[in-house]
């Protein structure tokens, strides 16, 4: 059985915002999840697989019902989702033992992500430290359409639009979840991911308020050019036609509460939509139809 988890729903701007004084932000200092928003990465039970380590990993698995970490793939080489790197060396070293028997994680890079970790922010420098050095981790490259098979699932890294960023499709039977931890710009869901049962999407920029229709990113601004939209992503969500839909990578600078998200899946709902909104913790059942 497939279960997902939450660990962090936030962006690459969390929520709340570091010394940040807007609504959103105030409301999530004083009341915490499912306000607060830490960075994106989520747990998939059965796999035993951990999708991406934001610099918040160790307290969102300390939190969570995570309670080992076999196996991590990583979806880009984004810093939002690589800057927790150590935690590998907190969670597996063995510091006192003589001989040391640290813990192990399996770390799975597909092709180009294991490329952009070489070229950019010392990913691959680092855990090849923690490899060679520490011993807390073993690299995996993963070819292109290779998969891992572990556990009774199987799971395939799908390239995105964006050079180097892959989603990724869990299989179980015939059972099928898409988990795409982020960037969707520009990407036509092809044949073979269509209507799973459950599709994990980064939810997109706010262009417009999702409830006033107000415009919220100045018309022409730069980052519309490489960012998906909040309206582009529902255009996905609906040629993929998944059973169900959940969002998540929810960026502080949409200025949504998580009373405001609750609103806007109602509305969706009303149009017909089966879509809702992550917040941190959060853990389904990834083959149930509601949770
Ligand atoms: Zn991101
Ligand atoms: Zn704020």
């Amino acid at each position: 059985m497939l279960r997902v988890e939450f660990l962090g729903t936030g962006g690459a701007i969390t929520t709340p915002r570091p010394l940040c004084r807007c609504r959103v932000c105030e409301e999530a200092r004083r009341r915490g999840i499912p306000y607060s928003r830490m960075g994106p990465a989520l747990y998939l039970h059965g796999p035993d697989l951990l999708v991406d380590t934001p610099e918040e990993i160790k307290l969102e698995l300390e939190r969570s019902r995570v309670e080992r970490v076999g196996r991590c793939i990583y979806s880009h080489w984004h810093p939002d989702h690589v800057m927790g790197r150590r935690l590998f060396e907190t969670m597996n070293q063995d510091w006192l033992g003589r001989p040391p028997e640290s813990g192990l994680t399996e770390v799975y890079l597909p092709e180009k992500v294991a490329r952009d970790f070489r070229r950019y922010l010392g990913s691959w420098e680092h855990l090849s430290f923690l490899e060679d050095v520490y011993g807390v981790v073993r690299l995996i490259e993963l070819a292109e359409g290779e998969k891992i098979e572990t556990n009774g699932f199987r799971i395939t890294p799908i390239e995105l639009a964006e050079d180097g960023v892959y989603a990724f499709l869990v299989e179980e039977g015939e059972r099928r979840a898409l988990v795409a931890p982020d960037e969707l710009k520009g990407w036509d869901p092809p044949e073979p991911v269509r209507g799973v049962d459950l599709a994990v999407l980064p939810k997109g920029l706010a262009e417009f308020d999702p409830l006033t229709g107000e415009r919220h990113i100045p018309e022409g601004h730069p980052v519309l050019k490489i960012e998906a939209t909040f309206e582009e992503t529902l255009g996905i969500v609906h040629r993929l036609g998944a059973r169900r839909t959940v969002l998540t990578h929810i960026e502080e600078m949409d200025g949504l509460s998580y009373d405001d998200l609750l609103e806007v899946e109602e509305k969706l709902r009303g149009e017909g939509m089966n879509l809702t909104f992550a917040y941190d913790t959060l853990l389904l059942d990834a083959w149930e139809e509601e949770d």
